[in-house]
């Protein structure tokens, strides 16, 4: 026989103070021993016996994979933009004061 999934009603999470909250739905024993469920979707606020329809892993996967695809797209535009006006900055006769300027702005 195999242990329910941790935070599944048959095997809720224990809670402390410093308990970091899993993402989705689970079950835990408040501090005086009371079974309760932390809703992570809409079917189970309305009825903690529904199925539960949070992602899973694999879905959490994909998710949070596809958003680092993205930033990682938009830190390479950046990055051109940045070399690209440092580049004219550099080479533009008052750049040394654009530069101490902008240092200036920066601790603002
Ligand atoms: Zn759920």
């Amino acid at each position: 026989m195999t242990t329910p999934a941790a935070g599944s009603r048959d095997n809720p999470v224990t809670t402390t103070v410093e308990t970091v909250l899993p993402v989705g739905c689970f079950w835990f024993l408040d501090p005086d021993g009371t079974l309760c469920l932390a809703p992570g979707c809409t079917a189970r606020i309305q009825d903690p016996d529904a199925q539960c329809l949070c992602d899973t892993l694999a879905a959490r996967l994909d998710h949070l994979t596809e958003k680092l695809r993205a930033l990682q797209a938009r830190q390479e535009t950046a990055d051109k933009w940045w070399h690209a006006l440092s580049d004219v900055v550099n080479e533009h006769p008052d750049g040394q004061t654009i530069l101490t300027a902008t240092h200036t702005r920066r601790h603002r």
